[in-house]
């Protein structure tokens, strides 16, 4: 028998034209891009291996780009979040869960936990950058990724913006510029993208095994859409560039001006919500460090769920340290957290086929 060569080469390309074709960048604007499912990490941008992809701001929303020659290498694919990432625990793995108040004098949003365990973990050279996120200067409320290495930058940026930051990106960022050791904050969204890094192949610390990254997620039951927040607020006679503080809290939507507070319930909110939301079903961040929230604690005090060795060494230290006063939580406590993420699964659940 003969081998025919030429129709086996062709059959072969064919296959292979066939596979890449499906993983170029082209699928991932198709099904997240364009659905609205992207959380605007950034990842995809990074892990580019020819620089195709760029993170562009259009109408205050970062937007990943085709801007180069897409290889179809598949990469950006398989690193975004919401390629194929669904799931199926309520609150992941979880060694043990406190109540947590930071001591020192800064702004925070709770307990100022995520600060005090940031500055702790600088303080001991644990890490040499934490990336955060802070108010861009010129758009109020519009959140920048920052890295920061002092106490003093961690202590301006203390506080939350309820609207995705690419903060993976400038993580990402900084491993290039040399670090080794960085913390990062973020929402289920952000954690997921590195955990993808993480346990893929082809993922940034499968191939980088020098760098390592501590995870600090914030429980998040929904992020908005800047300009939609906005436009909700304006539509109330509100300016954003007026408002001094938001909180959810109890299941209301509360901005604090000089002239009061004025609050929604959160559903109202629903409208402004992101997009990509609606195809998350992780309220805590089940592949953290450490996950912070406020529901399950008293008000002025965080929540924290401790997943891993280096998040207990970390709140331990803290506690230790006399940067954090802490308290372990009741079960039930830990069952109200629990609830939130059941609520979150359920209009996950819920949901009618995107667009
Ligand atoms: C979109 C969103 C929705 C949330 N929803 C809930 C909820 O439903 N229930 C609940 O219990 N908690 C929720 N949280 C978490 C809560 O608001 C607090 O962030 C958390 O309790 C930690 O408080 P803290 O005082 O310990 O943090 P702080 O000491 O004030 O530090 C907060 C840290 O988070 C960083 N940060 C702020 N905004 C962002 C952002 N957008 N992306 C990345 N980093 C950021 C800050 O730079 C700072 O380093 C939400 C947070 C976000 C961002």
């Amino acid at each position: 028998m003969t081998l025919d060569y030429n129709s086996t080469v062709d059959k072969i390309q064919s296959v292979l034209k066939e596979k890449t074709k499906r993983y170029a960048f082209k699928k991932l604007e198709r099904e997240v891009i364009k659905t609205g499912a992207c959380v605007e990490c950034g990842s995809c941008v990074e892990a580019c291996p020819v620089d195709a992809i760029s993170g562009n701001r259009v109408e205050n929303q970062y937007v990943p780009t085709l801007t180069g020659d897409c290889t179809s290498c598949g990469i950006c694919y398989a690193m975004c979040p919401r390629a194929f990432a669904i799931q199926d625990t309520l609150i992941g793995n979880v060694k043990s869960a406190w109540k947590v108040r930071s001591l020192g004098d800064h702004h925070r949003q709770d307990g100022g936990a995520v600060t005090a365990f940031l500055e702790y973990m600088l303080d001991k050279k644990m890490i040499e950058a934490a990336v955060v996120a802070c108010q861009t200067p010129d758009i109020p409320w519009l959140p920048e990724a920052k890295r920061v290495t002092s106490k003093e930058q961690l202590y301006d940026c203390g506080g939350t913006i309820y609207t995705h930051a690419p903060v993976v990106s400038e993580m990402i960022k900084g491993f290039k510029e040399g670090l080794s050791k960085q913390a990062i904050v973020g929402m289920a969204c952000n954690i997921d993208a590195i955990e993808r890094m993480e346990s893929h192949v082809a993922g940034f610390f499968s191939v980088n095994t020098a760098a390592s990254v501590f995870k600090i997620s914030l429980f998040c039951m929904e992020s908005f859409d800047y300009s939609s927040l906005s436009k909700f607020l304006k539509d109330d006679g509100i300016k954003i560039q007026d408002v001094k503080h938001v909180a959810i809290t109890a299941g209301q939507f509360i901005v604090s001006m000089e002239s009061g507070d004025k609050s929604w319930p959160i559903k109202e909110l629903d409208p402004a919500a992101s997009s990509s939301c609606a195809y998350c079903q992780d309220f805590t961040g089940i592949s953290s460090d450490l996950s912070c929230g406020n529901i399950g604690s008293d008000e002025g005090w965080t929540t924290v769920l401790v997943r891993t060795a280096t998040g207990e060494k970390v709140l331990k230290g803290a506690l230790k340290a006399g940067i954090i006063e802490a308290e372990e939580l009741e079960p039930k406590a830990v069952r109200i957290v629990a609830n939130s993420a059941r609520f979150k699964k359920n209009k996950f659940y819920k949901l009618a086929a995107p667009h």
